[in-house]
């Protein structure tokens, strides 16, 4: 059976009812026979039944033995930081998403936990870089926003040998094209708000765990610490993941398309997506993803933050905003946006330049995506002049 059917096959039908939607157990609590004697729930803090298929469809997906769904991407990241004590070490991917860099080295290095960030794209810097305290290896493949590619396969063996659990922030690439567990992960973490939601409509997280020891400790800690995802977007989720092969497969050609096509535009310099076999990752991600992905970044040979703000500013179809992985077509101008916060200096050597764009490619048809992004480089590209006249006559129209 393919995966597809299988997937969709495993969200059960209501043993109560036969409603073939799963049912949104709105309540907080859960009336007990005696006490202690239940139907498997007490409190919806602990367990909720419509959170629990979710959880269940989600380690499935994964290939995993559990899964929990918390409040948010980063609720979930926080959940898996809280299986180490003070003293421990993380070793982490250098262009890290900004909001685990936060939350490592804002919240985490307070309570003494260190952390370090290499360059993972060369699984030998892990080898340098871990010590007998690191007992966690934080991946991130395909990266944001320059999308480079880590061999999960390899620094999982790198982990294992020093006795270090290997978590692999999957969001990117999503389970339809990158099963890290089947890789050797230990544990994989979601921004559900992105793929696996699809929709752009909630904010939510997963963790799912290899193995069932690991799961217990992460249920420990999400019942503990209560950042739990709640029932209808639990729902939400559920309902994204049914079409999930489905989107990502056209969000995919959709993106290598638009990806082949900057290659061709004479105001592009630097086209960046793992489907491309310019991409200097190309042979790790072909062994490792089925496919590119939906996100394409490119940069322009007028790199700076005016040129990229007036293609940002003229597409209509890519909408400026935040965020991936939803219907819409998306663009934002992380220099300006979500990497504003890094200092200059550390945001260029990181790759990220003044007029680095990058594309969410959405599900709309695939030539109106192109035509879009062709007349908004055309404009941008533009001398000021001409620009102003082309702008007068539209006014006029
Ligand atoms: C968005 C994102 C997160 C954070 O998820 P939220 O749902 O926004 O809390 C974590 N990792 C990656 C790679 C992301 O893109």
């Amino acid at each position: 059976m393919s995966k597809a059917t299988d997937l969709i096959h495993s969200i059960p039908v209501d043993p109560l009812t036969g409603a073939i939607s799963v049912p949104i157990y709105q309540t907080s609590t859960f009336v007990q026979e005696a006490p202690g004697e239940n139907k498997g729930y007490d409190y919806a803090r602990s367990n909720n039944p419509t959170r629990a298929v979710l959880e269940d469809i989600a380690a499935k997906l994964e290939h995993g033995a559990a899964g929990f769904a918390f409040a948010s991407g980063l609720a979930a990241i926080d959940a898996v930081v809280k299986l180490l004590q003070s003293g421990d070490e993380i070793l982490a991917v250098d262009d890290i998403y900004g909001g685990a860099f936060r939350l490592f080295t804002h919240i985490y290095q307070k309570f003494g936990i260190k952390i370090n960030y290499v360059d993972t794209t060369d699984a030998v810097n892990v080898a340098d870089a871990i010590t007998p305290n690191t007992k966690l290896v934080w991946l991130e493949t395909p990266t944001n926003p320059t999308l480079k590619i880590s061999d999960i396969k390899a620094i999982a063996k790198i982990a294992h040998l020093h006795n270090a659990l290997l978590c692999v922030d999957n969001t990117f690439a999503s389970p339809a094209l990158q099963q890290p567990i089947l890789l050797g992960a230990d544990i994989i973490v979601h921004s559900a708000t992105k793929y696996l939601g699809g929709h752009s409509d909630l904010i939510a997280g997963l963790v799912i765990t290899a193995t069932k020891d690991l799961g217990d400790k992460i249920k420990f800690i999400q019942n503990a610490s209560g950042a739990i995802l709640a029932p209808h977007d639990s729902w939400l989720v559920i309902r994204g993941i049914e079409t999930l092969h489905l989107r990502v497969k056209q969000h995919s050609s959709n993106a290598l398309a638009i990806a082949e096509y900057l290659l061709t535009h004479p105001a592009v310099d630097a086209v960046y997506y793992p489907g491309l076999p310019t991409h200097k990752n190309y042979k790790i991600a072909q062994q490792q993803q089925s496919s590119g992905g939906g996100v394409v970044t490119f940069t322009l040979k007028n790199d700076t933050e005016q040129a990229a703000k007036n293609v940002v500013c003229n597409t209509r179809l890519f909408k400026l905003a935040e965020s991936l992985g939803g219907v819409k077509s998306l663009l934002c101008h992380p220099a300006t946006m979500t990497h504003k916060s890094i200092p200059a200096v550390t945001r260029q050597a990181a790759g990220v330049s003044d007029s680095l764009i990058r594309l969410s490619v959405g599900l709309e048809d695939v030539e109106d995506l192109i035509e879009d992004i062709e007349q908004a480089l055309d404009y941008a590209t533009l001398d000021s002049i001409s620009r102003q006249a082309n702008d007068a006559q539209f006014a006029a129209v």
